[in-house]
Formats: structure tokens, C-alpha cells, sequence
């Protein structure tokens, strides 16, 4: 499964802003947009003039790096959000949302959303108790989440209700912390996704 393997923090300042692509260490001094944000690249520093296509192409590239995809899956993400009733831009988001890294990303057992993708493809993660490695699934309704029983005795998994304490969940998931268990109530509504995207320009990119 292809991802992206480069630097993360320059994707950060290529965006001008905070992606929290790095878990802890996006809240401390060391993040890279407090220290140098400005684009990366000998001309990073320079003035630049944005356009109409410049603004939509930056909001496409920003959504897909928050949620960690590559163009071809998120072009086809796209297509799905087209075809589904309701209004695509919102659509697209919510299959984002379904996604099962990001799932495990939200509710806290992961403190970036690329560990919780690690997590997954690592099969420690089950979906009504069988082990899915796919983080690219999309829950439904109803959907079971756990931790693997086996992965449970894990020290690093054992402190993960502690740490899923200090993150609220989002309303659609039910979370049960003493069983490391989320039940998937209901999909997003668009109220409920608080990613900084604005997800009409995308759309418009992709209307071109
Ligand atoms: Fe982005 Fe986090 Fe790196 Fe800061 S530390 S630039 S928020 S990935």
C-alpha cells in the first residue's frame, strides 16, 4: 500500500499550518511551523500570487495530507462522494472520516493519524472482533472497534485509556474506555468534522 515516506514537517510549512502529522511533538517548541513557517525551498520565503486554480489545488493537497492519502485513492474518494446523494464536498469528508486509521486517530488510541495507520496495518485493531490491517476501511453504522485482545496486554496499549482520557471523542463514536471499545453510532454530520478544510474548493478543482 503506497503512502508517503518523506519529511512530514515540510508538508506543514508547505501548507502554511499546522496538519498535526507528528502526534506530541506538533504541541511543543520543536514543531516546525513555530520555528520556521514559511514555505520550504530556496524561492519559500518569496512573495507569490495566489490564484483561483493556486487556492483550490492547495485545499485538495492539504486534505489529503492531513489524512495521510496519496492523489489516485483521494481522486477516487472523490468519485464515490460524487455519486452518493447530498452534497459531494461533504460526502468526501465524511468517507474521510469513516476511515478506519482515522477512526482509531479520533477516539485516541493514536496520537497522530500516520501511528494509528501503523496500528492498523499492524493488525492491532479489531472491526466486530475480527482483525482488519486495512486502514483504509470504512466503518458502518453499528461497527464494533477494539484494540486485539492480544495486542491489549501490550504495555504501549495498556496506557491507552489514559491517554484516550484527555481527547473527546466526536459525537457519531461511542467510546468505552475500560474496554477500549467504540461503537460506531451514526456517520458525521458536517458539524461534527473539525478539520480545517473547505471542502467546496475541492470540489471546484475537480469540476474544472
Ligand atoms: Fe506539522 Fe507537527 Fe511537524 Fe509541527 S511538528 S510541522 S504540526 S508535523
Amino acid at each position: 500500500m503506497a503512502r508517503y515516506t518523506g519529511a512530514v514537517c515540510r508538508l506543514c510549512r508547505r501548507e502554511g499550518m499546522k496538519l498535526y502529522l507528528k502526534g506530541d511533538r506538533c504541541y511543543t517548541p520543536k514543531c516546525a511551523i513555530d520555528r520556521r513557517n514559511y514555505a520550504p525551498g530556496d524561492k519559500g520565503q518569496g512573495r507569490k500570487k495566489v490564484t483561483e486554480y493556486g487556492l483550490q489545488l492547495r485545499e485538495k493537497q492539504r486534505s489529503r495530507r492531513i489524512y495521510g492519502i496519496l492523489e489516485r485513492q483521494f481522486r477516487r474518494y472523490f468519485d464515490v462522494a460524487e455519486r452518493q446523494k447530498g452534497i459531494t464536498g461533504e460526502n468526501l469528508l465524511r468517507l474521510l472520516e469513516r476511515r478506519l486509521d482515522n477512526v482509531a486517530y479520533r477516539i485516541g488510541f493514536a496520537a497522530s493519524r500516520a501511528e494509528a495507520r501503523q496500528m492498523v496495518r499492524h493488525g492491532h485493531v479489531t472491526v466486530n472482533g475480527r482483525r482488519v490491517s486495512i486502514p483504509s476501511y470504512l466503518v458502518k453504522v453499528g461497527d464494533i472497534i477494539e484494540i486485539a485482545p492480544v495486542s491489549k496486554e501490550q504495555a504501549r496499549f495498556s496506557e491507552l485509556a489514559e491517554t484516550a482520557a484527555h481527547k473527546t471523542p466526536p459525537p457519531w463514536l461511542e467510546v468505552d474506555l475500560e474496554k477500549m471499545r467504540v461503537q460506531v453510532q451514526g456517520f458525521p454530520s458536517r458539524e461534527d468534522i473539525d478539520t480545517p478544510i473547505k471542502e467546496h474548493l475541492i470540489v471546484e478543482l475537480y469540476s474544472r
